[in-house]
């Protein structure tokens, strides 16, 4: 597939992008897909053709990667940070519903880790006061709420290619999934400079456009991504089942509704850092997602309007610990890991 890009030397949004866009589409369940340059452009432009800007305020949740927020000043909207759920790291719908003014203009649910949000619940408040919902599917490729694809729940899902997700390219990459033709129209737009075309250009916009390499890359890819999110999820009953019932350990949450596609395999302990250091130790590589929350963070200071408590994110951050998960990880490294946190906190 790379030779055959290199043979046209049509390297930026070329036919391979087409392909990709129209079988992402389809398999998300969404009318149109709109390959952009990084998941971080997913939600800028989604936002921007979604009519999110300056006045606006956007609720979401500040356990999460920067860019979930950070883009929100980028359209220049003002992030409402709300807590999340102790045991789904997810935002926290009720808690929503107290952070809405007159000013909320849309909601950014992140599916994190591969656990899709209470869906239901936020469509509903959604619903109930004419917010948005720009879903956060950065680390949810594949995922389901229900029968929902992910991504296809809100009026756009917003998709990173980065290397390590659930699907990566070789490089950034990202992608805007919408049934609404209007926001479709206008991420297209945005991503080119914001004009039909090079030389009719209507409004400000960005340069945002895929490499026709990448998508050569994902579209190879995608033809093994659920078979890979199975292996994700082969190795995180083997943790499930192994890893129950130790004391101060708590495991992820399972929803019979949400099919969990397990970015991260997310643990939590008051030993953590102890743990972490064990870990490492026993040539375990584990990660902490996420150590500061982002209203701690000082790009946010003065910038965002915080309601109410954020000690559920502020407690995760100190206990969170994100063991392997790989598709292919082999029972006898999954069972060293178990081994060796049996090891330690026995
Ligand atoms: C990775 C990620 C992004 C940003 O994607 P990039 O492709 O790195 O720009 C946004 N939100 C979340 C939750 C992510 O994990």
């Amino acid at each position: 597939m790379i030779d055959n890009v290199l043979a046209e030397q049509n390297f930026i949004l070329g036919r391979e992008v087409k392909e990709l866009e129209t079988a992402i589409a389809s398999y998300i369940r969404g009318k149109y897909a709109i390959a952009v340059a990084s998941g971080t452009d997913a939600l800028l432009l989604a936002l921007k053709a979604a009519g999110v800007g300056n006045g606006d305020e956007v609720i979401t949740t500040p356990f999460t990667f920067v860019a979930t927020a950070d883009t929100i000043l980028l359209a220049g909207a003002t992030p409402v940070f709300v807590d999340i759920d102790h045991t789904t790291f997810n935002i926290d719908p009720e808690l929503i519903k107290k952070a809405i003014t007159k000013k909320t203009k849309a909601i950014i649910p992140v599916h994190l880790y591969g656990l899709s949000c209470d869906m239901d619940s936020i469509m509903k408040i959604a619903r109930e006061d004419s917010l948005i919902v720009i879903e956060d599917v950065a680390q949810a490729f594949g995922g389901r709420w229900g029968e929902k694809r992910l991504g296809s729940i809100g009026l756009a899902g917003c998709f990173s290619f980065f290397p390590s997700k659930n699907l990566g390219c070789f490089g950034d990459g990202g992608m805007v999934v919408t049934s609404d033709l209007r926001v479709a129209e206008k991420v297209e737009m945005l991503r080119k400079h914001g004009g039909r075309d090079k030389y009719n250009v209507d409004m400000l916009g960005h340069n945002s456009r895929l490499d026709t390499l990448q998508a050569a890359i994902l579209l190879a890819k995608f033809r093994h991504i659920d078979k890979w999110n199975k292996g994700r999820r082969i190795v995180a009953e083997l943790y499930n089942k192994e890893l129950c019932g130790i004391n101060g350990l708590e495991l992820p949450a399972v929803n019979p509704k949400a099919y969990h596609v397990y970015h991260q395999y997310t643990i939590r302990t008051k030993r953590r850092d102890e743990l972490h250091r064990h870990l490492k130790d026993k040539g375990i590589g584990s990660m902490v997602y996420y150590p500061v929350p982002l209203h701690m963070q000082k790009v946010f200071n003065g910038v965002t309007n915080i309601v109410s408590s954020l000690k559920n994110s502020e407690n995760a951050a100190n206990e969170v610990l994100s063991l392997p998960i790989e598709p292919l990880q082999t029972l006898d490294e999954t069972m060293y890991v178990v081994k060796m946190i049996k090891e330690f906190l026995r």
